[in-house]
This record gives structure tokens, sequence and C-alpha cells, in this order.
């Protein structure tokens, strides 16, 4: 029986990854570490270190410092900030997949990987009502980033239930990798410029192509799930 619905938040919840994308790619380029567009979307749900480190052994054969890790994260962070201005543009279809989840009386749970100040209030702001502070797990939250099961463990125990009670929605091939880990049914919904085979490669039970698609076909996907 399903009890509830883990949401990744970046790429998911809002249309956030392409201003994650640039304030990566601007933040590295301009410290003369080698790196594509495309590699921050394949490195989406990494901590900030493990992101950071890659890019330093590829570029330096080396560790990046801890003082540097803290410094380089900061200044993603702002540029991130500044490219997010006014607000965060939440995802189109996101309300509706998060309406008829919530009318089926299913638990809505965040897991993110994202360190991002006061993000509940955001959420609260843009989909009130949908959400609660206790059942968030963030990137303060967890030692491991994704693909590691950690997230999405903690994430069902915030919520009290089994993996075979959940499922996960992501958008990110490293958070599908995360949530099969733990043991839990995976939707992808495909919201980038990654090919579908990338996704389905890490271990998608199903994918859609956008928050829409899936607001057409949650109920059905949570039935089935439910063996019924
Ligand atoms: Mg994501």
């Amino acid at each position: 029986m399903i009890k509830a619905i883990l949401f990744d938040m970046d790429g998911v919840l809002y249309d956030s990854m392409p201003s994650h994308v640039k304030a990566w790619y601007d933040t590295m380029s301009a410290l003369n570490a080698i790196s594509t567009p495309e590699d921050f979307y394949l490195f989406e749900g990494r901590t900030g270190e493990s992101t950071i480190n890659i890019l330093f052994n590829r570029s330096f054969g080396r560790n990046a410092t801890p003082e540097e890790i803290e410094k380089i994260y900061a200044e993603k962070a702002r540029r991130f900030t500044e490219l997010e201005q006014p607000e965060s543009k939440p995802m189109r279809g996101a309300q509706e997949v998060l309406q008829k989840v919530k009318q089926m009386g299913l638990l809505r749970v965040i897991v993110t990987g994202s360190g991002q100040k006061s993000l509940f209030d955001k959420l609260d702001h843009h989909f009130p009502g949908f959400f609660d502070k206790d059942l968030m797990v963030t990137a303060y939250d967890v030692k491991q980033g994704k693909p590691h099961p950690e997230p999405y463990l903690i994430g069902l125990q915030r919520a009290n239930i089994k993996p075979e009670e959940a499922i996960v929605v992501e958008n990110a091939p490293l958070g599908v990798e995360a949530g099969k880990a733990a043991g839990i049914y995976t939707i992808a919904v495909n919201t980038g410029p990654l090919p579908d085979k990338v996704l389905l490669d890490s271990g998608a039970d199903i994918l859609f192509h956008s928050m829409k698609d899936l607001a057409d076909t949650i109920e059905k996907i949570v039935r089935e799930q439910s063996g019924q």
C-alpha cells in the first residue's frame, strides 16, 4: 500500500536546473577548472564537495582543500541566487501532481540535496499547504549525497514507512540511482537536456517528459503499486 510520495526538488518542483548549471559552470570556469554544462546535469544530486572534487581532480589532479570548497560553494550559491531573481519558477504541472497526491491522502516528503536557507518558507510560498517542516530531508540532514541511498532512507524514516510504501519522483540520473538503491519504486521525469536513456539506465521504473504528463498518470501508478 503506497503511503507517501518522496519528491526531489530542483528539476521536479522548480524549473531551477538551468540556473544551477549556469552558476556551477560560471564558478568553475572562473577557476580554470575543466567542465561542460552537461557535466552538471549528470552531477545533479551530488554534494557540493563531491562536485568540486571531481572537477579539481580532472583539472588539477588533486582534491580541493576544505577552505577552497567553502569559498567555491559560497560563490556558486551567490551566483545561483543572482540568476534566480526575482524568484524561483515552480515547474509546470508540479502543482497538479501535488494536488492529486494530496487528494489520494498520501504524505508528501521533500528529499533534496539543496542547502538553501529558508527552504520550507520558499516551498510553502509556492505550494501552500502541501508540505510539512518535519517531512523534509535537505543537505543539512545527510552525510552522503545522492547516488547514495541515505537521503531517501532518511525520507522513509521521517514518514515512518517502508520502501514498498513509497514512490520517488526524480529528474536526475544520480537521484534515480539513490531512489532505487533505497529500494523504492522510482519515477523519472526528464525535464532537462539529457537523453531518456541516461535516466532509464540509472534504473528508473517509468519515465515521463513533464510533470504535466505525470499528473495525468500518477493516480494509476499509485493504484498499481498499491496492488489495486
Ligand atoms: Mg533534481
